[in-house]
C-alpha cells in the first residue's frame, strides 16, 4: 500500500467512533424497523421517528454513503444487507447492541481508555466514580437498555453453542449471572428432562419470568438472586458462566470460580463461555472486546494459558476448550 493510500485507510479507523455513533443513532431512533416493508423518503421517517428533518436526512445520506443503508431518487432510503443487521427481528442482531453502545456513559469511559492505559485502572470508575455494575442499578434505564442488548445476541449464540457441545448429560445445568435466562432457557428447550437454576442479581432475574415462559421451560427452571461473590445455589452439576468472567479481574474471577467450585456436585462441569485470545495480529474482535473490558467493566479477555491458571488456583482443571466462533469458545473443567 502507497503512503497515500495507507493515510486514507488510517484516517477512515481513526474516525470510525463517527459511523458507530452515526449507527447507534440510527439503531436508537428504530431506523431498520422503520424500514423493514421497504423503502420510505427521509421525511416520512423523520416523522415516524420524531427527528429534526433536515438533520435527519443528514445522518441517513452519511450511513448511505457507507453501506449501510441506500439512498434512491428523492430521498427515498431502503435497508442494504448491512442495515438489515440492525432490524430486530433479525437472528444476528446489531441493533440492540447498538442502542447500548452509543449511551453517553459508555462512551464516556471509552473516552477515558488513556487513563486506562497509564494507569491500568478501570476508566468507567475513573469517569463516574463507581463500577458499571452499580451504575446499572443505580441507572435502571441503562440496566435495561444492557440486559435487552446482551439477550439479542442470544438466539445465534446459542445456536452456535448448543451445536459445538453435548448439555443433555447434565441433570441441573445452572446460568451462573445468565442474565433474563435467555441462554438458559435454549438449553432447556433442547434437553426436555434437565432442569436449571437461572442465578443473576435479584434485580437482573426479576424480568426472567416472561424470557422462560416464552421457552415454555418456566415450570423446570428456578430463579434465584444473589452474588456470585458471597455464593452461587448448591445442587447443579453444570456451571454455565457465559461472558462474566471478562467482567472481572483475576482475582475477582477466582473468587467467582471459587464460589462455583464450593456448590458444584462432585463429578460435575465447569462450562466458561467467553472468548479465547488469538495469537499475534489475529482476533480482532476479542482484541478490542478486551479494550472494551478495560474500559468498561475493568475485566480482560484471556489466552488459554490465562484461564487454566484461573481454573487451577480455584480447584479445576481445564479439561476441554472448543470453538463456537468468534467470540464463543466453551472452556471446560472439572472439580479436582
Ligand atoms: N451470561 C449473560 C449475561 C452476561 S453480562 C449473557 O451472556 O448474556 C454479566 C452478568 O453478570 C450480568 O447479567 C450481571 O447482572 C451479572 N452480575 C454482575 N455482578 C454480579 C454479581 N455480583 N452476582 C451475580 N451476578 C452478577
Amino acid at each position: 500500500m502507497d503512503e497515500k493510500a495507507a493515510a486514507s485507510e488510517l484516517m477512515q479507523m481513526v474516525n470510525g467512533y463517527q459511523v458507530s455513533q452515526a449507527i447507534c443513532v440510527a439503531a436508537t431512533l428504530g431506523v431498520a424497523d422503520h424500514l423493514a416493508n421497504g423503502p420510505r423518503t427521509s421525511d416520512d421517517l423523520a416523522a415516524a421517528t420524531s427527528s429534526h428533518p433536515q438533520s435527519f436526512y443528514r445522518l441517513l445520506r452519511a450511513l448511505a454513503s457507507v453501506g449501510v443503508l441506500h439512498e434512491g431518487d428523492a430521498r427515498q432510503f431502503s435497508l442494504t444487507s448491512l442495515g438489515a443487521g440492525l432490524r430486530s427481528d433479525a437472528e444476528h442482531s446489531v441493533g440492540a447492541w447498538a442502542r447500548m453502545v452509543g449511551r453517553a456513559y459508555y462512551r464516556d469511559a471509552w473516552s477515558e481508555l488513556l487513563h486506562s492505559v497509564r494507569t491500568g485502572e478501570n476508566a468507567f470508575a475513573h469517569v463516574h466514580g463507581t463500577g458499571v455494575w452499580q451504575y446499572r442499578i443505580e441507572h435502571p434505564e441503562e440496566s435495561l437498555i444492557f440486559d435487552r442488548a446482551m439477550s439479542s445476541f442470544v438466539p445465534a449464540v446459542a445456536a452456535a453453542v448448543l451445536a459445538a457441545y453435548d448439555f443433555s448429560r447434565f441433570e441441573i445445568l445452572m446460568d451462573v449471572g445468565g442474565g433474563q435466562g435467555a441462554l438458559l432457557a435454549a438449553i432447556l428447550a433442547r434437553n426436555p428432562s434437565q432442569r436449571g437454576i437461572l442465578f443473576d442479581q435479584p434485580q437482573v432475574v426479576e424480568g426472567a419470568g416472561p424470557v422462560l415462559q416464552a421457552a415454555s421451560v418456566a415450570e423446570r427452571c428456578q430463579v434465584i438472586g444473589g452474588d456470585f461473590f458471597r455464593a452461587v445455589p448448591e445442587g447443579a452439576d453444570a456451571h454455565v458462566l457465559k461472558w462474566i468472567l471478562h467482567d472481572w479481574d483475576d482475582e475477582r474471577s477466582i473468587a467467582i470460580l471459587k464460589s462455583c467450585r464450593r456448590a458444584i456436585r462432585p463429578g460435575g462441569r465447569l462450562v466458561v463461555l467467553d472468548a479465547v485470545l488469538a495469537p499475534p495480529n489475529e482476533g480482532a474482535r476479542a482484541k478490542f472486546a478486551d479494550l472494551n473490558m478495560l474500559a468498561v467493566p475493568g475485566g480482560q479477555e484471556r489466552t488459554e494459558d490465562e484461564f487454566a491458571g484461573l481454573f487451577a488456583a480455584s480447584g479445576f482443571r481445564l479439561t476441554n476448550i472448543v470453538d463456537a466462533g468468534p467470540r464463543i469458545s466453551l472452556i471446560e473443567g472439572k472439580p479436582i
